[in-house]
Formats: C-alpha cells, structure tokens, sequence
C-alpha cells in the first residue's frame, strides 16, 4: 500500500514542478516576444520581450528599401538605444540625430565613437566607447546583453567639415558585428557588414548580408549559415540598395537548400515584422 502512495507523491511532485515550469514559460509568453523589424539595407529596429527598443544601423531617411512609413524618424517610435556596427554612410546616416531626438546612448566601434565625440557630432554621453570582445548590459543585470564581435570589413567615416564645407575622411574603429542575447535566452547575430571568417558564432537567428561587392555573396552566406552558424533562422539583409550589391534572397535560398536540421530563411520585404 505505501509503495503505490510514494509512488502517487513522486508523481505528484513531478506534476507540480511541471505546472511551476510551464506558468513560469506561461508569464514570460506574456511578457512579450522579441520583435525583429527589417526596414531595408541593415537597418533594424528590434523589441525585446520587456519592451525595450534598439535599432541598430539606422539608415532610413534615404534609404531607397525603407518603406516610405519609416522615412520620417519619428515613425520607429521610442528607441531606447541604438548600434551601429560601423561608421559607412548605409549604417551611421541616422544614427547621431536618433541619440539627440530620444537621449538615448549610440554605441558603435570605440575608434568610432571617439571620432563622433571629437567631431562634435554627439556629446560624449551619447557616444559611449565599446568595442569588438565587449559586452554590455546596458539595462542592468536581468536586461538584455549585446556583445561587439568580429566582422571583416572596413569602417572609414565621411564627414562634411561645416566650417570649410570640405569633405573628409576620419577614422571610424574597428567594424564590428553584434549578439544580441534577449531577457529569455533567445539569441540574434546581427553581422552588420562582413566576409566570411572561420570563427562563427550559433544565435537563433542571423541577419546575415548577402548583396556581395563589399559583403558575402548569396553562396558566401549560404555556406556560412549552413555549415558554420547553423542557426535556426536567417534573415538576408544588405541587398538590392545600390547596382553592385546584386546578390537577392531567392539565389541565398538556392545555395541554402532545404536539407533537413537547414536554417529557415526568413523571406521579407522590408517593413516586414517577424515574431519570435
Ligand atoms: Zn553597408
């Protein structure tokens, strides 16, 4: 008789952790998802599940891919933070008047940053130096957690000196790529500009540029996601803005295959949201 009530009490326990584990997934579901918007070149703009906003790369305003909703700054809502991966023109344009308009910190390559702040562009509180092998947690310990890795690239940064009206070139940093670790565990790579390189990160998701010319091709980045990263999504993203960045979506899908355990891409116009 008593085997069958241990029996009975293990089970009973066994259920409760199961009901104490599956209300705790219960609350977080409620809290939110992570809300990722591509909005054409690498501009993105993504929601975590306690609602904090980070737009990373924001070239909007005369980005020929942003859907014309999004050309005004004011259309992305709060932005809470922002990243920019390097200091070219398709990634910075946006980026210094979004810190002004909302306080909010712009983090990009240290080199970058020191320029942007030297240059007078921002002040130095909205420019914080970081840098490619940093993480930060920049809403506290239970927030989210960016790291700066590697990207194989360039990042010169154009300037319009206002008081000679000359054009110059300054320094911009090391390029960097970003991870973006969620309050849930779930893990984006944005690459922001790269070639393929042996040490590939496994996020949940990658935007991952296919255009070619100054970044992988549709078969570099098919091969990456394939057979390096292996992620469970993945976003082609830096494409079709200007002539030589040629490569498109259904020839990233092609060199992708369908292969079981294969990343699903994940097809957009920009402008598109996608839930996770
Ligand atoms: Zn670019």
């Amino acid at each position: 008789m008593s085997q069958p009530l241990a029996l009975t009490a293990r089970l009973l326990r066994g259920l409760l952790a199961t009901a104490a584990l599956c209300s705790a997934t219960v609350a977080f579901a409620q809290n939110g998802k992570t809300e990722v918007l591509w909005l054409g070149q690498a501009a993105t703009r993504i929601t975590t599940p306690t609602g904090k906003v980070i737009m990373i790369d924001p070239w909007l305003v005369s980005n020929p891919k942003t859907p014309a909703n999004f050309k005004t700054l004011d259309a992305l809502g709060k932005v809470d933070l922002i990243l920019v991966t390097h200091a070219h023109f398709d990634h910075f344009a946006d980026a210094p008047a979004l810190a002004l308009m909302h306080k909010a910190p712009m983090y990009g390559p240290a080199g970058m940053n020191q320029t942007v702040s030297t240059l007078g562009i921002l002040p130095a509180e909205l420019a914080p130096r970081f840098g490619k092998g940093g993480t930060i947690m920049p809403f506290g310990p239970t927030g989210v957690k960016i790291t700066a890795v590697r990207a194989e690239h360039s990042s010169e940064l154009a300037y319009k000196n206002p008081a000679t009206g000359k054009d110059e070139v300054h320094v911009g940093g090391e390029p960097v790529g970003f991870i973006l670790e969620m309050e849930n565990g779930f893990k984006i790579w944005h690459m922001g500009d790269t070639g393929v390189f042996g040490d590939m990160y496994r996020p949940d998701l990658v935007l991952i540029p296919i255009g070619g010319h100054f970044v992988m091709n549709p078969k570099d980045a098919a091969m990456a996601v394939r057979d390096m990263i292996k992620p469970k999504f993945a976003l082609p993203i830096h494409y079709g803005t200007t002539p030589v960045l040629r490569g498109t979506p259904a020839e990233f899908q092609t060199a992708l295959g369908t292969a079981p355990g294969t990343a699903r891409m994940l097809v957009g116009e920009p402008g598109q949201k996608f839930d996770f």
